[in-house]
């Protein structure tokens, strides 16, 4: 008997025949002798109905409690329905919203993290044979409070209750069938991967891939929770996403990913000597704005220009703070862009291999795309480019890097 977790995302769960056809999997995995607890989103759209309605009565900052709460319903409501749908093919199930799951969280609403899951409750109904149906992407704060997990957050409710009931794996069901080169909805011609590093899926989640949250990923990591994506559609095998030691192929690029989701900030006229930066940089941490890329250019006549990118959702406040950082210090007035996007590649390979990042430039050279910001990791490189370029630069860079055979495993260094 194995203990297996199962999340079921959006799209998976979109309709009530849809609700069904999960049913029918979850049971045919009950029936095979295993211990089944079931993850599920809410039905696709819901939460973007959910979130226009909270703008709409809300104001541009609705309360972050009730939009919570609110937010918790598109999940409760599929618990609810699958757990019915399961038993009518005459197996026990029960739902469990993020409170009676036991998902404590911090307090911190809308991207609350998860503490600890006390699992005692649902470890006690997967005992007793019975299908635990947990909502995803919800949990409480210490004062009995709903909080949810950030958008795609349910994928990190399914690896934290694997770890937490020592499930033997964790299988993501989602709309497409694993992990692929880049989004395949981009690019028809991706691959999927049969297997991806941690470390790999990390960078592709956080740079843009939303096929994982990025949370769900490190969580797997840390725990070592072999997770397993999959499609809802068919029961093919998919991308199994293991330790670094478990990948036999180490791609140079294993992912081309992109963001839409980041602005980016001019500071001009900044006097260039010690500490200007700082007096720049302290107030946006400060304030809980997290910076991505930076470029300070060479200094003319004493002065330089700081160029930095972040979440778009905090553009505005980011461009105050350094409005005001810029007036302290004198520099000229900040400029900001939202018409950006983060193209990037990832890939293992890239530790033994030399002139990646060089080979990247070129390719985008050649398109005539124009690169505003870079950053490097051992495992990526990242570029900041206009967004119109966006499927332009994610099309020409998977020819170059994973159709061309640059994918092919890099050999034993
Ligand atoms: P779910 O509702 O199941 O959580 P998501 O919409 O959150 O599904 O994530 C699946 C989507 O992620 C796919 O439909 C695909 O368009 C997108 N995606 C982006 N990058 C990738 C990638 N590298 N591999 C697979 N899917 C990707
Ligand atoms: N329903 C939430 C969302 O749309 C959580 C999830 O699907 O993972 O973001
Ligand atoms: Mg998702």
């Amino acid at each position: 008997m194995a203990i297996i977790v199962q999340k079921y995302g959006g799209t998976s769960v979109g309709d009530a025949e849809r609700i069904r056809r999960v049913a029918a999997r979850v049971v045919e995995t009950y029936q095979t002798g295993n211990q089944v607890a079931v993850i599920v989103s809410a039905m696709g759209g819901e939460t973007d109905g959910l979130v226009a309605l909270a703008r709409e009565l809300g104001g541009a900052e609705p309360l972050a409690r009730e939009y919570d709460v609110l937010l918790s319903t598109g999940e409760q409501k599929t618990i609810a329905l699958l757990a019915m749908a399961i038993d009518q093919l005459g197996v026990p199930a029960r739902s469990f919203t993020g409170i009676q799951a036991g998902i404590r969280t911090d307090g911190d609403h809308q991207r609350a993290r998860i503490l600890e899951i006390d699992s005692g409750r649902i470890q006690g109904v997967l005992d007793a044979g019975i299908v635990a149906v947990i909502a995803g992407f919800q949990g409480h704060d210490d004062d009995g409070n709903i909080t949810t997990l950030g958008r795609g957050g349910s994928d990190t409710t399914a690896v934290a209750v694997a770890a937490a009931i020592g499930a033997d794996v964790c299988e993501i069901y989602t709309d497409v069938d694993g992990i692929f080169t880049t989004d395949p909805r981009v690019v028809p011609n991706a691959r999927k991967l049969e297997r991806i590093s941690y470390d790999e899926m990390i960078e592709l989640a956080s740079l843009g891939a939303r096929v994982l949250q990025t949370r769900s990923a490190r969580f797997a990591m840390r725990y070592k929770v072999p997770l397993h994506v999959r499609s809802s559609f068919h029961s093919e095998t998919g991308t199994w996403v293991v330790s670094e030691e478990e990948v036999m192929e180490r791609l140079v690029v294993s992912g081309v990913t992109y963001n839409r989701d980041e602005a980016k900030i001019r500071v001009p006229g900044v006097k260039d000597h010690p500490g200007v930066a700082a007096r720049v940089f302290t107030p946006l941490s400060e304030a809980g704005i997290v910076v991505d890329m930076i470029i300070q250019n060479v200094s003319h006549d004493g002065t330089t220009d700081l160029t930095f990118s972040v979440a778009r959702e905090g553009y505005e406040r980011a461009m105050a703070i350094a409005q005001s950082a810029a007036d302290e210090i004198g520099a000229a007035p900040v400029e900001g862009d939202t018409d950006i996007a983060k193209v990037s590649i990832v890939g293992l390979g890239m530790k033994d291999h030399a002139g990646v990042a060089a080979k990247m430039f070129q390719v985008l050279a050649d398109e005539g795309i124009n690169i505003q910001l870079i950053s490097t990791s051992e495992i990526k490189v990242s570029v900041v480019i206009a967004e119109r370029y966006t499927e332009l630069a994610v099309r020409a860079l998977h020819a170059a890097f994973v159709d061309d055979g640059a994918a092919e495993p890099t050999p034993e260094v």
